[in-house]
């Protein structure tokens, strides 16, 4: 299990909006891979939406002294950035952005078109062939022999067993060293427990148990879950979130992972303190978090970051009592049990995966075949308990 913080652009040397001096004066630096870091943390994720300028060099890696040993890059491919911003990916030199990849990363993202609410069946076919072109192009593009090390993921998209099924038939699968699973519908989350429906299905159709990652998860129902798999599948997991830059997003200071519980820290807090000993905390004061500028808010992620790495590294037990006490209700950490008690072919059987995404079934049977629907089976709340 591994954890692969998304980076924070303003961590590195892609935006000049840091204050140099006020890091050469702390003798520190916000960047968690270099030697002056405040803490020292061995990955990151960052998308070629946002080096796309940087593209077609290969300096990425070593202008932000990100070392060549031990410290994993993933490259996401920048697909669901350009959909969510309504930027069409189909100008993305595929050729350009696996060369980053391959020059910059440990681990290459296939570039992906995520299904969008409102998709109709014309759209799903599309972009299911795009996908596939875009693997199947990579893979001829990719210079192994000048770049052994780099692994490369396809990513898969579906919203029932059925469309994921697909995936899984048409991708080079022997030619890929891994999976890279993202959100099912841009517009249309999937539940907590649906994406725990989701996972496992991906973890039975994933039959030569290659590496798995799990895009953008910080739920610790969800990272639980993974741990548990891990062990019990042998398939290894790494997921990504964004989560701790909720100070950039909202001054908002983590004060307990578990428990959800933070505080706001804005030029009207009161607090002379902060209440925390970590790196970061030890080393600066609640005044410098304060201010409304880019530089205050950063500091404010990098507690959160290092709070939120010890929090995941304790859920690598998976004790579910502690998650239950924290949740009494919910359904997902249910369906957890009900997995340890099945075992995953009968828990995928049971709990079947079905995104609330529809489009128009009339062609979609030419797609996927006739009976592409998922009527089997409907969930009772009963099957929770059983
Ligand atoms: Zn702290």
């Amino acid at each position: 299990m591994k954890f692969i913080p998304s980076v924070n652009l303003q961590c590195i040397s892609l935006t000049e909006k840091r204050d140099s001096r006020f890091y050469e004066e702390l003798n520190a630096s916000p960047n968690w891979w270099e030697s002056k870091s405040f803490f020292r943390y061995p990955a990151l994720l960052v998308s070629a939406h946002y080096v796309s300028k940087g593209i077609k060099n290969d300096t990425f890696r070593k202008n932000n002294n990100i070392p060549d040993d031990d410290f994993l890059v993933m490259g996401d491919s920048g697909g669901y950035q350009a959909l969510s911003l309504g930027i069409s990916n189909h100008n993305i030199d595929k050729k350009s952005l696996l060369w980053w990849q391959e020059k910059n990363c440990n681990i290459g993202m296939s570039l992906d078109e995520p299904l969008a609410k409102g998709d109709i069946s014309l759209d799903i076919q599309r972009k299911f062939k795009h996908d596939m072109n875009n693997v199947k192009e990579a893979i001829e593009y990719r210079r192994k022999e000048l770049y052994p090390k780099m692994k490369f993921y396809g990513a898969t998209h579906g919203w029932n067993e059925k469309s994921l099924k697909k995936y899984h038939n048409e991708l080079p699968k022997d030619k890929l060293d891994g999976y890279g699973i993202g959100e099912c519908t841009i517009g249309l989350n999937d539940s907590e427990e649906n994406i725990l429906s989701r996972i496992a299905l991906e973890c039975q159709l994933n039959d030569d148990k290659k590496p798995m990652h799990i895009l953008g998860t910080s739920s610790p129902i969800i990272i639980t879950f993974l741990s548990m798999l891990e062990e019990k599948e042998g398939i290894e997991f790494t997921y990504d979130s964004t989560s701790y830059m909720r100070g950039s997003r909202h001054h908002s200071y983590v004060i307990d992972c578990l428990d959800s519980k933070s505080m706001t820290i804005n030029k009207n807090t009161t607090e002379k303190q902060l209440p925390c000993g970590c790196p970061v905390c030890s080393k600066v004061s609640i005044d410098d978090m304060k201010g409304s500028d880019g530089q205050s808010a950063l500091l404010i992620d990098l507690h959160n970051l290092w709070k939120e790495i010890q929090f995941y590294d304790s859920l690598y037990d998976y004790d579910l009592d502690v998650l239950k006490k924290r949740y009494p209700k919910k359904k997902s950490i249910k369906k957890i049990e009900q997995y340890q008690k099945l075992g995953l072919d009968k828990f995928v059987k049971m709990f079947p995966y079905t995104n609330k995404f529809q489009a128009s079934s009339v062609d979609l049977s030419k797609f996927l075949g006739k009976d592409f629907v998922d009527t089997s089976y409907k969930i009772k709340d009963s099957d929770y308990e059983t």
